[in-house]
């Protein structure tokens, strides 16, 4: 397969230090040595560096939450990718419709970070996806695209790779609701059709594609086998040690 799949945990705004260090032992422990799918923690920023010492010889990755596009100053707050890149972080959540929506984070905002991020050498987890007005409205693959096009504008195609891609409808996350395999796969199909446009096929045959909003252990085998579903970002599911590695499993099932 070209693609390796990765499972992506977001803690959001749960767990003390020591909370999650007891979690990260378990995932160690559990799935540390797995090596056919890839796997990131996105503990708070309070935890990234335990977690990331709990981490160290395992195949587990980590990543944060977010982080701002300026490389240090004036930003009472805030945290740079250098800060990130400075104790061993792989991975960066940006886009988040939680970060859209609380936050009012705009579509040119979070392009400057996924271009502050590529040149610290943290990989984007880049999150698009439509709100349930949006899908009634008949609109989602112009919402996807608006964003995509938006979030991914000045990306050169030599770090376009180091982009993943996660489709998080909003309708979906944290409501117990999960998109049918249809609707997940048709988003999918199109965001990589999106990806040939603006890297050419090569380029968008290696990005790769996550499902986020309420997967679980339940609904990820159907998920995980769809052709241009590559793995999850994964919320309330992640916060426990048995329902994460049973994803894990199940994206390494998937053939
Ligand atoms: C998320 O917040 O990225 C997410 C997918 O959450 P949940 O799995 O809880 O829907």
């Amino acid at each position: 397969m070209i693609r390796k799949k990765l499972i992506a945990g977001n803690w959001k705004m749960n767990k003390t230090s020591s909370d999650a260090t007891a979690l990260v032992t378990e995932l160690v422990a559990e799935v540390g040595r797995t090596s056919d799918v890839d796997i990131v923690v996105c503990p708070p920023f309070t935890s990234l560096e335990v977690v990331g010492k709990a981490i160290e010889g395992s195949s587990i990755k980590l990543g944060a939450q977010n982080m701002h596009h300026e490389a240090s100053g004036a930003y009472t707050g805030e945290i740079s990718a250098a800060m990130l890149r400075a104790i061993f972080t792989n991975y960066v959540i940006l886009g988040h419709s939680e970060r859209r929506t609380y936050f009012g984070e705009t579509d040119a905002f979070i392009n400057k970070k996924v271009l502050a991020a590529l040149k610290n050498q943290l990989k984007p987890i880049l999150c698009v996806g439509e709100t349930l007005a949006e899908r009634e409205s008949g609109s989602t693959l112009k919402v996807v695209q608006t964003q995509l096009e938006a979030n991914l504008e000045g990306v050169s195609k030599d770090l376009a790779t180091n982009v993943v891609i996660a489709y998080e409808p909003v309708w979906a996350i944290g409501t117990g609701k999960v998109a049918t395999t249809e609707q997940a796969q048709e988003v999918h199909a199109f965001i990589r059709s999106l990806l040939v446009k603006l890297f050419g096929d090569a380029i968008a045959q290696k990005v790769r594609i996550l499902y986020g909003g309420s997967m679980k252990p339940a609904n990820a085998p159907e998920l995980l086998s769809q052709k241009d579903i590559d793995g999850g970002l994964i919320g309330g599911a992640a916060l426990e040690a048995r329902s994460f590695t049973d994803l894990i499993k199940s994206a390494a099932a998937v053939k």
